[in-house]
């Protein structure tokens, strides 16, 4: 669990946690006391620093790896469109929030039968 009024973060196991009556073990809070997890259209702690990285994209010898993602909660093909870095699609299949057409290279495959392959675009990328 965790208390969005001071930070605290415990452990319940699999205890239950009644949210009308249990409180934050340290300040008492009984507001704002949540299971430490990403609910869909929370923003995960790591995006910012994540977000820090598509700026990279600007650079053509830039080299960005999408793997395993549908799209839809990081906006990725909002934030690669239009730069000039090469860019690398994995996914098991294709979405509806990732147009091929973004993307220099796209498998539709596992990322371990797709990995000596990614190495390899990287690789002739890099010594072009
Ligand atoms: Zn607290």
């Amino acid at each position: 669990m965790q208390c969005l009024s001071c930070g605290n973060i415990w452990k319940i196991g699999y205890d239950e946690f009644d949210t009308a009556k249990d409180r934050c073990p340290k300040c008492g809070s009984l507001k704002g006391v949540k299971p430490k997890i990403v609910f869909f259209y929370e923003s995960a702690p790591l995006y910012k620093d994540m977000m820090k990285y598509f700026d990279l994209l600007s650079n053509p010898k830039s080299i960005l790896v999408v793997i395993g993602t549908m799209g839809n909660v990081v906006p990725v093909a909002d934030m690669i469109e239009g730069t000039p870095a090469k860019k690398i699609l994995c996914n098991k299949e294709p979405s509806k929030f990732l147009p091929e057409d973004l993307f220099d290279k796209v498998y539709y495959e596992s990322i371990e039968s797709t990995i000596t392959k990614i190495e390899d675009d990287i690789s002739s990328w890099w010594e072009s």
